[in-house]
């Protein structure tokens, strides 16, 4: 039978809630148990799909289509286990199923309420498609005192109940901070937290204090004391170097030790570390550097692009390197100051986006990374950016542009629908923006001999993929015979998936997001590629 770890965050957000559960989950894993990561989000939205970056950071897209809390990406990546739909919930998709079925008459002659109605759905949700996992870690968003929040500690409290309190246990996340002044670690936080949870009826089994400096035996009995958890289970963690450090320093803080005592499940078996251990060992101690210019909207906010960013950091990771960011505002670059702001990259990186603003910066930036040889690499929106400059530029078609910026140009981008009138229904006729786009993974033919079948050494790939437009086929022949090769289509051979350009080092546009199935331990064969081009064409040495 499963058994249920709920984490609650107290404080103040931004913890690492995220990261804690996939260590535990890797923990557990290397404990040789059979484990599943979920995130309960308590807003409304329906799912991230339709919310800026800005606000909330990356939306992270399962391989069933799924637009989920970028948190969905660190489980992922911590325990190679691939999520789906099923992983994540919001408030809004729990109301709207419940509204959907009061509307059908479902609860006909009934009061709809939030108990127990709401808790019902959020119990349901928890334990839906559990097969034979042996844990089930449920991370709750948000902190506790949220207003949002308040149904799903209930139904976590229920469910504790409802299945036996040994079957459940409470791991509450807060902070301890320090305060310079008179030299303290402070526990008052964290005790408030507490009490707060408390009032809601559940009692944390175990507390993890975030602080930026060891917490003293003094303070963990002042925790233990006044919240009502045994020492033991009061367990610290310090800012680490590298996130592949936490889960080692979970370990070494007893964090999986203390889980399975709670359970009463005896397991002898130390977990093997040595694989979060080396990849450490890689990423502090790189042989050279690499700089990496990525040019989007979204760069002041760092959780925008997470994915990317991680896998980026992959490929230096398979190549030995240390990959530096430099975030390039596309709506600063112009052609005149291109030059001196990509001096120090060596290589160019356009990631997804959606919308004309910023988007002639990025155009510009394609221009110059294809003329002077420097490795570039288009991410969806990215590619098709892509495409329009080399329409504009080696096709002459000067108002090439997408019709996502309106249809005052040639769409070298498009609709589907707009140019095969109905031949193949796509998703984006509908007014709704929420969960109209080509989500979730698609296959692609690549084509013999291209450098792309060299860097994916494979005919066929699954990627994927969240976007609505699409590079209009026709244009095919005519891009080829300029040099800018499509060297990946759909099956049917009406979605241009790659493109390539001859006579450049690596200059590669790919219709989907590879950064989403990139994992530490297995880096996506194009961000490896692309790091290792990056640094022949100019990698320094040891940051000279
Ligand atoms: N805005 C583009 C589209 O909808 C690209 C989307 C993206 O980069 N994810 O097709």
């Amino acid at each position: 039978m499963a058994r249920y770890v709920f984490v609650t965050g107290g404080v103040v957000s931004s913890l690492g809630k995220g990261l804690s559960s996939a260590s535990l989950a890797s923990l557990l894993q290397l404990r040789g148990y059979k484990v599943r990561v979920r995130k309960l989000d308590p807003y409304l939205n329906v799912d991230p799909g339709t919310m800026n970056p800005f606000q909330h950071g990356e939306v992270f897209v399962t391989d069933d289509g799924a637009e989920t809390d970028l948190d969905i990406g660190h489980y992922e990546r911590f325990t190679g286990i691939s999520a789906t739909q099923s992983d994540n919930i919001t408030t809004g998709g729990i109301y709207s199923d419940i509204i959907k079925k009061e509307r059908r008459g479902d609860y006909l002659g009934g009061t709809v309420q939030v108990v127990p109605h709401v808790t019902d759905r959020i119990k349901k949700f928890i334990s839906h498609n559990v097969k034979n996992e042996d844990f089930i870690i449920c991370e709750i968003g948000g902190t506790v005192g949220d207003i949002e929040s308040l149904p799903f500690l209930e139904a976590i409290r229920q469910f504790s109940n409802d299945t036996g309190r040994k079957n459940s246990l409470f791991i509450h996340l807060t902070l301890v901070p320090y305060l310079k002044a008179s030299g303290e670690l402070k526990t008052k936080p964290t005790q408030h937290s507490v009490k707060e949870l408390r009032s809601l009826g559940i009692q944390p089994d175990i507390i993890i204090c975030r602080s930026e400096r060891e917490i003293p035996k003094t303070e963990r009995k002042k925790i233990s004391l006044f919240c009502n958890v045994h020492i033991d289970n009061v367990i610290e963690t310090v800012d680490v170097k590298t996130i592949y450090e936490a889960p080692i320093s979970f370990h070494k803080e007893k964090l999986d030790d203390q889980v399975l005592s709670y359970f009463n499940i005896k397991n002898k078996k130390s977990p093997d570390l040595s694989k979060w251990k080396n990849i450490t060992t890689k990423v502090l101690n790189p042989k050279r550097n690499v700089n990496i210019g990525i040019i989007g909207k979204y760069v002041n906010l760092k959780d925008a692009y997470k994915s990317l960013d991680e896998a980026l950091i992959h490929g230096g990771i398979s190549n030995n390197l240390k990959v530096n960011l430099k975030r390039i505002d596309s709506e600063n670059l112009k052609p005149e100051n291109i030059k001196p702001l990509l001096k120090d990259v060596t290589g160019v990186l356009i990631p997804g986006g959606f919308g004309k603003r910023g988007s002639e910066g990025k155009i510009a930036a394609i221009k110059y990374a294809r003329l002077n040889s420097i490795p570039f690499f288009g991410i969806c929106f990215g590619m098709q950016m892509a495409v329009i400059e080399a329409a504009r530029n080696l096709l002459n078609i000067k108002n090439a542009s997408t019709s996502e910026f309106g249809n005052n140009c040639t769409p070298v981008v498009g609709l589907l629908e707009e140019w095969s009138k109905g031949k193949k229904k796509m998703k984006g006729s509908e007014k709704n923006l929420g969960g109209t786009m080509r989500l979730g993974l698609y296959d692609a033919v690549l084509k013999n001999n291209s450098l792309i079948s060299k860097i994916y050494s494979e005919k066929k790939i699954k990627e994927r993929h969240r976007h609505r437009y699409e590079v209009n086929i026709k244009y095919k022949n005519d891009f080829e015979k300029k040099g800018l090769i499509f060297s990946a289509l759909s099956p049917d051979g009406m979605l241009p998936e790659i493109i390539e350009l001859k006579n450049h080092p690596w200059f590669v546009g790919v219709q989907f997001h590879p950064e989403f199935k990139s994992r530490p331990f297995t880096p996506h064969p194009l961000f490896s590629s692309f790091i290792k081009a990056a640094s022949i064409n100019g990698g320094k040495i040891n940051g000279k």
